[in-house]
C-alpha cells in the first residue's frame, strides 16, 4: 500500500483504513493499493503544514526560490520517469504523458519568478505627508484536490505556486492516479524543501470532506467533475476558506465553410481523441457550419477510424485505454444511448472494446442535436458528436446552450467570424484555428459557468492572488 506524507515521514495508514486497488488500465493489472484515509490521517498532515508554516512562512523569498529552482532541476532530471509514471496507471500515450509533465513543469518556471510576483505596491503622499502600501501575506495551509487525468499536470498548477508564495500544503491525489502525486512529493523531499511544507494524503470523498470542514484549511483548489466542484465551493466557502473549484466541459469546435480542411480535420482528431477523450479541454461537439460538413466530414471519418488504439507505452499507438472498465462501459452507454435517440453512427468504438484493459475506440455520432443526452452531458471518452448548423450565429448559440463553459474552439479563415465567435462564445478558453486552447503557466485557466466556481483561476496572477492576502500599511512620520 503506498504511503501518506506526513512531516517528513512517509506513513502507511494503520487499523480500520481501507483501500482501493491502483490498475494499470492497458492490461488491467492490479499495481498496487491506495489507502482510503480519513479524518485522522488529514489532521496529522494539517498539524504538520500547520508546523511547518511557522518557520515556512518567515522563510526569505529568495531561500524559497532556490529550492524551486532545484525542484525544476529535479523534475527535469526524471521528465522520463515522471511520464512513464503517467502512462503506467492512467493509460494515455507516452507522447501525451511527456506533454503533461512539461505544461506541469511550466508552472514550477513561473512559480520560480516569485520575487516578482509576489510585490506589492506603494503610493506616496496619499494624502499630505501619508504613505500608503500594500504587502503580500501567505495565507495559511492549503490543500488541493485534483482529479484522475492529469496525475502530474494538476498537482504542479497547485502546491508549486502556493509553496513559493510562503503557504505551506496538503496534497490530496486522485484515488485513481495517485502515483504521480506521490513520485512529485519525494522529489519535493530530494530538492532539499523542509519537512512539512508538502505533506500527501491519499483517499478520496472522507479524506475531502475532512479537508472541507478542517478549521486550520485555508483555503482549497478543486479540479474534477462539476458536481463534486459545486459541491466542494459550497461546503469550503460556508466553512470560511479560499476556493477555487475547477468543473466539468462539454467544450464545441465550430468548424466555418471556409476553415482549411486539412487544419481542421487533424485538430478535431487531437481535441476529440487526445489522452482517449479524458480531457477537459476535449472538442466533445463538432458543429460544422454550412458547406464545412463535406469538406470535413469524410477525412475525418476515415482518419478517426484508422486511429491505432492500444497501450499507451507501445510505439504508433495513439489512443490508450480508458481509466477504468467501469468508466469504459459508462462511456460505451453513451454511444447506445446516442444511437437510441438519432444519433447516425459514423465510426463504432465499441468494436474496439478490447480485454484485457479498458480500451474503447473513437467513435463518431452525426445529426447529434444539443437536446439529445450526448449532445449536452459530459462524456469524458473518445466520443465525437457531430451537429449541423446553417451559420455562424446558430452554433454559437449551440454553445452557448451548454450549462458547462470550459472551452470552445473555431476553425476559419475569416477574422470576422473569429472575431465574433471570441465576443459571443460563453467559454472562459477561447481557441481560434487550435484544438486545445490551453493557457500557459501565466495566464489563468478560466474556465466559466459551470466549469467553475470561484473568482480567481489556478495559475497565472490569479494563482498569486489565489494564495497571498494583503495588508495596506498607511504611514505618517
Ligand atoms: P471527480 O470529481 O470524480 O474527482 C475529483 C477529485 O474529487 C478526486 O480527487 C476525488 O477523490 C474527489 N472526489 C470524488 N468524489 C467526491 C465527493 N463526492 N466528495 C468529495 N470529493 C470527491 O473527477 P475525476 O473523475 O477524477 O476527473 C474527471 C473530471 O474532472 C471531469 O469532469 C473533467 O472535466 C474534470 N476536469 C476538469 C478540469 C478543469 O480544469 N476544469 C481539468 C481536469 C479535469
Amino acid at each position: 500500500m503506498i504511503a501518506n506524507l506526513i512531516g517528513s515521514e512517509w506513513r502507511t495508514p494503520s487499523n480500520g483504513v481501507s483501500s482501493l486497488p491502483i490498475y494499470n488500465p492497458a492490461t488491467g493489472d492490479v499495481i498496487g493499493q491506495v489507502p482510503l484515509s480519513g479524518a485522522k490521517e488529514v489532521d496529522a498532515a494539517v498539524k504538520a503544514a500547520s508546523d511547518a508554516y511557522r518557520t515556512w512562512s518567515r522563510t526569505a523569498v529568495m531561500e524559497r526560490v532556490r529550492l524551486m529552482f532545484r525542484y525544476k532541476n529535479v523534475l527535469e532530471d526524471h521528465f522520463e520517469q515522471l511520464a512513464a509514471i503517467i502512462t503506467r496507471h492512467h493509460g494515455k500515450t507516452l507522447d501525451e504523458a511527456r506533454g503533461e509533465v512539461r505544461r506541469g513543469i511550466e508552472v514550477v518556471d513561473f512559480a520560480c519568478g516569485a520575487p516578482t510576483l509576489l510585490q506589492g505596491r506603494t503610493l506616496r503622499d496619499v494624502s499630505a505627508g501619508v504613505d500608503q502600501d500594500y504587502y503580500r501575506y501567505p495565507v495559511g495551509v492549503c490543500a488541493g484536490v485534483p482529479p484522475f487525468n492529469f496525475p502530474v499536470m494538476i498537482p504542479l498548477w497547485m502546491f508549486p505556486l502556493a509553496i513559493v508564495a510562503g503557504n505551506t500544503y496538503v496534497l490530496k491525489p486522485s484515488e485513481r492516479t495517485p502515483l504521480g502525486g506521490a513520485r512529485l512529493a519525494e522529489l519535493f523531499l530530494e530538492a532539499g524543501f523542509p519537512e512539512g511544507v508538502l505533506n500527501v494524503v491519499h483517499g478520496a470523498r472522507d479524506a475531502v470532506e475532512a479537508l472541507l470542514v478542517h478549521p486550520d484549511v485555508r483555503a482549497i483548489s478543486f479540479v474534477g467533475s462539476e458536481p463534486v466542484a459545486r459541491r466542494v465551493y459550497q461546503t469550503a466557502a460556508a466553512n470560511g476558506k479560499r476556493v477555487q473549484a475547477l468543473g466539468g466541459a462539454k467544450n464545441h469546435i465550430v468548424v466555418m465553410p471556409d476553415a482549411d480542411p486539412d487544419v481542421a480535420v487533424a485538430a478535431i482528431l487531437n481535441s476529440a481523441f487526445g489522452n482517449a477523450g479524458e480531457r477537459c479541454l476535449a472538442g466533445s461537439v463538432a458543429v460544422v457550419v454550412g458547406g464545412a460538413a463535406e469538406h470535413v466530414l469524410p477525412a475525418l471519418t476515415a482518419a478517426a477510424a484508422g486511429m491505432v488504439v492500444g497501450p499507451g507505452d507501445e510505439p504508433g499507438v495513439q489512443i490508450g485505454p480508458l481509466i477504468r472498465a467501469e468508466h469504459r462501459d459508462k462511456v460505451a452507454g453513451y454511444v447506445d444511448k446516442g444511437v437510441s435517440e438519432g444519433a447516425k453512427l459514423l465510426v463504432d468504438g465499441r468494436d474496439q472494446v478490447r480485454r484485457p484493459g479498458f480500451f474503447l475506440g473513437p467513435t463518431i455520432l452525426d445529426r447529434v442535436s444539443s437536446d439529445m443526452t450526448i449532445g449536452h452531458e459530459e462524456i469524458f471518452g473518445p466520443v465525437l458528436s457531430v451537429s449541423r448548423a446553417s451559420t455562424l450565429d446558430a452554433a454559437i448559440e449551440q454553445a452557448n446552450r451548454m450549462a458547462l463553459g470550459n472551452m470552445a474552439t473555431i476553425f476559419t479563415q475569416s477574422g470576422r467570424a473569429g472575431r465574433e465567435f471570441r465576443e459571443r462564445v460563453e467559454a472562459g478558453m477561447t481557441g481560434i484555428n487550435v484544438p486545445i486552447a490551453q493557457p500557459f503557466a501565466f495566464f489563468p485557466f478560466s474556465g466559466w459557468k459551470g466549469s467553475f466556481y470561484g473568482d480567481l483561476h489556478v495559475h497565472g496572477t490569479d494563482g498569486i492572488e489565489f494564495f497571498t492576502r494583503k495588508k495596506v500599511v498607511v504611514t505618517r512620520w
